[in-house]
């Protein structure tokens, strides 16, 4: 399998190649030639496979640069019961009726970032071992994904972390999570700022490309094409649960930010994988569901971006949304580049509501979207609760709530649980008059010593720090 770019590179690339990248040289987004295809005879196998056997298999479809012994060691290592809390790692349950919800939270910092970034930790490790290589990977934070990188490269040889967030902004649980990490090889920075002070330092030490080589300078952002292969197969994985035969169809809600995770059950579906529906949920920063209802995509400003009680979704424009409209204009390069470099950077919008393709994006793709904002959050997780039980977190009950407003009679409809309540704890009780219960594993941390510099929003300081912590 050969990767090219969203904005018309067709050099030929293998996986590793694009591994330990980001964008492009030509500014575009990584993607596969083509979608491989699995036929009926394979669907019936692999509903048979424990989940890193079934993880091996999507896999092995699109790495062909990694011996096949190595591959499935590395997905044995990483998917396993101890890491993932269950032998199944994504269990459905039943909300109500055709109504089901995938846990994909159970990893080593209960949201669903843990299932790719496992899985690029240990990718990681084996490709620079194999080269004789080291990493330095520089991140901005406002809280999901930072920890979820470092527990994923904690420990691990080659790899350096050097995570940024805004100092005192993240919830107590989520800084007791990163800073409690006492490996010397993770590295936390809290900056004297907000997350735009962070994200502008990484793109600071990022831009001086001189160092960004001299102290070899990654990240692990989710336009890593990486990540978004590994979260394919938990569709797979769910779909199995949900269906008892191939021939049946299953839907899926997801709640968005980046475009990354539904971008994941769109390159699914495009194998073949009898999706009906990939219904896009986002929270009041509606990016996404604008485009999907109108065929206008409009960035937001940082001052019309909100701040939620879903911040996981809370972005101003969706970084992995190329992809699709690299598939939605027929896999064209040249109109990419125009739609996302040319028209984005003018006029921060572009409109593909006359185009037909747009025009049957539902029945073609199967997107459909919708929108949830704060008080349908209270209101769903209160719900959810009274019917169930259970408590569920923030940005799965969006999610929640707009699949509700997609069922279709007949059609399982799965929901991805984004994280687990415990991380927005503050909202559960807003909507439930309590707390939601602790992991074990979890009690007590906010009073564990802390491992973590402060620092001026300062891109040379933080050069600086990098620079005496690489040895
Ligand atoms: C990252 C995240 C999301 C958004 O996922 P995307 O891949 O960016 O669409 C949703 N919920 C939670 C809890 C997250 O951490």
């Amino acid at each position: 399998m050969n990767y090219l770019s969203t904005r018309g590179d067709k050099t030929p690339r293998k996986f590793c190649e694009i591994l330990l990248e980001g964008l492009a040289p030509d500014g575009g987004l990584y993607l596969p030639e083509h979608y491989p295809q699995v036929s009926a005879a394979t669907l019936s196998a692999w509903r048979r496979l424990p989940y890193a056997d079934l993880a091996f298999e999507v896999l092995s479809l699109y790495i062909d640069d990694i011996p096949a012994a190595d591959l499935k060691a590395i997905c044995q290592k990483t998917y396993t019961q101890e890491v993932f809390g269950t032998r199944e790692i994504v269990p459905v349950r039943q909300l109500e009726a055709g109504l089901y919800l995938q846990a994909l939270s159970n990893g080593p910092t209960l949201a669903f970032k843990d299932m790719a970034m496992q899985l690029l930790g240990n990718l990681f490790e084996y490709e620079l071992a194999r080269r004789g290589e080291e990493l330095n990977i520089l991140g901005a934070t406002s809280g999901d994904t930072g920890s979820a990188a470092e527990y994923a490269m904690r420990g691990k040889k080659g790899v350096r972390v050097f995570m940024t967030s805004p100092n005192g902004r993240m919830s107590p649980f989520q800084q007791a999570q990163m800073f409690s990490l006492m490996d010397e090889n993770i590295h936390n920075i809290a900056v004297d700022g907000v997350f735009d002070d962070c994200q502008d330092i990484v793109k600071a030490v990022s831009n001086d490309l001189d160092f960004k080589r001299q102290y070899k300078i990654g990240t692990v952002n989710s336009i890593n094409w990486a990540r978004l292969m590994a979260q394919v197969v938990y569709y797979f994985a769910g779909y199995f649960q949900a269906s008892a035969s191939n021939a049946e169809e299953v839907s899926f809600t997801v709640p968005s930010g980046n475009f990354g995770n539904v971008c994941a059950g769109h390159v699914a579906r495009m194998m073949g994988l009898p999706i009906a529906q990939l219904v896009v949920a986002t929270n009041e920063n509606d990016v996404l569901d604008e485009f999907f209802r109108t065929g206008v995509y409009r960035v937001r400003s940082s001052r019309d971006t909100h701040e939620t009680s879903s911040p996981s979704m809370d972005i101003s424009k969706a970084s992995n949304f190329e992809r699709f409209v690299f598939d939605l204009t027929g896999r064209d390069g040249a109109q990419t580049k125009a739609l996302f470099h040319d028209q984005l950077n003018a006029t921060g919008r572009f409109d593909l509501s006359a185009s037909s393709a747009f025009q049957s994006a539902a029945k073609i793709y199967g997107f459909v979207s919708g929108k949830s904002t704060h008080a349908d959050r209270l209101a769903t997780i209160k719900s959810v609760y009274k019917q169930t039980g259970s408590m569920i977190d923030t940005h799965t009950a969006d999610g929640v709530k707009v699949a509700r407003e997609h069922l279709q009679p007949g059609t399982p409809m799965v929901v991805l649980e984004t994280a687990l309540p415990i991380k927005f704890a503050e909202t559960i009780e807003e909507a439930l008059g309590q707390l939601p219960p602790r992991p074990a594993r979890f009690e007590g941390i906010e009073a564990l010593p802390k491992r973590v510099r402060v620092m001026p929003p300062d891109a040379a300081l933080i050069k600086r720090y990098i620079v005496e912590n690489v040895h």
